[in-house]
């Protein structure tokens, strides 16, 4: 059985350090934003997620904004910032 899911490597644009890995549903490789239950790693993020601690997502390194909090369709997303980050497929 195939995985339903493509993996996404998230990095900073700015600095190139790797801010997540994220499971991508469906088709289309563009990605506009990212629900927070496909994200995969790392770990602190995952679990501060639901909490409202973290508002928008930061690279730890050099402080760039990625993306913005937001809701889509009653789930909670990152609205993600053209041109502040990078998208890697995982092979
Ligand atoms: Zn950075």
């Amino acid at each position: 059985m195939g995985k339903s899911y493509k993996i996404y490597n998230i990095n900073c644009a700015l600095c190139s350090s790797n801010v997540l890995t994220y499971h991508k549903y469906g088709a289309g490789k563009g990605i506009l934003r990212l629900y927070f239950k496909h994200i995969a790693k790392p770990k602190s993020l995952v679990d501060s997620l639901y909490r409202d601690v973290q508002k928008n997502l930061k690279c730890a390194k050099c402080e760039n904004v990625l993306g913005v909090k937001d809701v889509k369709r009653g789930q909670l997303v990152y609205r993600m910032r053209k041109g502040y980050f990078h998208r890697k497929l995982d092979k």
